[in-house]
């Protein structure tokens, strides 16, 4: 099998400020894994949050090169082959396991939900991520975002309930809430208590990652649903959440890939755990990806390439917050400068 990586520049429509960060673009890495006449292809969206960027891919990758063998059907050898030789790297471990799937699926004619056993209709609709700025700025942007009946509203910055009361305002989508760890427990009582009454559907991890007990607490007095997202990365977190929160949001580039969200999705369901799929700032390539699971999942945000400037793929679309799957096989990405006829072999 031969791996080749590039540089994926993507740079966002507007800059993405949460809590803690401002973003005016990404530095992904595109795969491309040969083998057999098919070329599979895979996005790393690495983040510094969780110990990675471009520079640490691109060394992983090429240490993980010599780990791929010929066979790209053994996906769970190649995965275990990559986790003995590098820990971490859940980046780029997910692009060699998308770029997997993506020959897998071209080699069998099956887009890939066909090959998870995944009904395409089922699908959930995506949410649209409102970033922090000042809340006449950010009801500005929900009311722009009309197309989309799910806004996720970017909170951690202060002017909480003032920012929901003008979102609410502004539009009637059903709203979630992220505050990307930005609050102690008794804060995030306080601001949930207050922002409830604007039709909150849940909120999204409310204190610093490590406060698994602080989680505990929010929920325990909050009126509405808590996801974790920065406490729950991998597998073996999934078991800390049960008790602590109502659900988890998995995304690809924190986990490792399809092979490790799938176990992540089932290890949640035997908590008693509701699923999010989330993701980075990433192109359609990965998103495309994480759709083909989303049939599984309780929520979706992956709007990811939506709110990049000029997305470079064609994949999953998205109409009126549905992400819509097409059923070419593998992940069924093409460039979007490659013409339709060329893409259906
Ligand atoms: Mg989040």
């Amino acid at each position: 099998m031969q791996l080749t990586a590039q540089s994926l520049d993507l740079r966002l429509s507007a800059p993405f400020r949460i809590a803690r960060s401002v973003q005016t673009g990404a530095f992904n890495v595109l795969v491309r894994l040969e083998a057999g006449g098919h070329v599979g292809i895979g996005e790393a969206a690495p983040s510094p949050y969780y110990g990675e960027k471009r520079e640490s891919v691109l060394m992983a990758l090429d240490a993980f090169a010599a780990q791929l063998g010929d066979d790209p059907l053994l996906i769970e050898d190649i995965m275990g082959a990559l986790d003995h030789a590098l820990g971490g790297n859940a980046a780029a471990k997910a692009a060699i396991n998308m770029a997997l799937y993506d020959l897998l699926g071209q080699r069998l004619g099956l887009p890939l939900y066909a090959l998870l056993g995944l009904n395409p209709a089922r699908t959930p609709l995506t949410s649209y991520t409102i970033a922090i700025a000042n809340p006449d700025a950010m009801a500005a942007h929900a009311r722009a975002a009309r197309e989309y009946p799910i806004l996720k509203i970017k909170l951690g910055a202060g002017h909480e309930v003032e920012t929901m009361r003008a979102i609410r305002a502004a539009s009637d989508a059903t709203v979630r809430v992220d505050a990307n760890a930005a609050w102690t427990p008794r804060e995030a009582v306080r601001i949930i208590a207050a922002i409830a009454e604007y039709g909150v559907e849940f909120v999204e991890q409310p204190v610093p990652a490590t406060d698994l007990e602080g989680l505990r607490f929010v929920r325990e007095h909050s009126p509405v649903p808590i996801i974790a997202d920065e406490s729950c990365v991998r597998l073996d977190s999934v078991p800390r959440m049960a008790g602590r929160v109502d659900g988890i949001n998995i995304k690809l580039a924190k986990c490792g890939g399809v092979t490790a969200a799938l176990r992540m999705i089932h290890a949640a369901r035997a908590h008693h755990l509701q699923v999010m799929l989330g993701c980075m700032i990433e192109s359609s390539l990965s998103i495309t990806a994480a759709a083909h699971l989303s049939p599984l999942a309780d929520y979706a945000d992956l709007d990811g390439a939506l709110l990049i400037a000029h997305d470079p793929f064609d994949g999953v679309c998205v109409r009126d917050g549905k992400l819509l799957l097409s059923d070419r096989p593998g992940l069924g990405v093409r460039t979007r400068d490659e013409p339709p006829e060329a893409a259906t072999q």
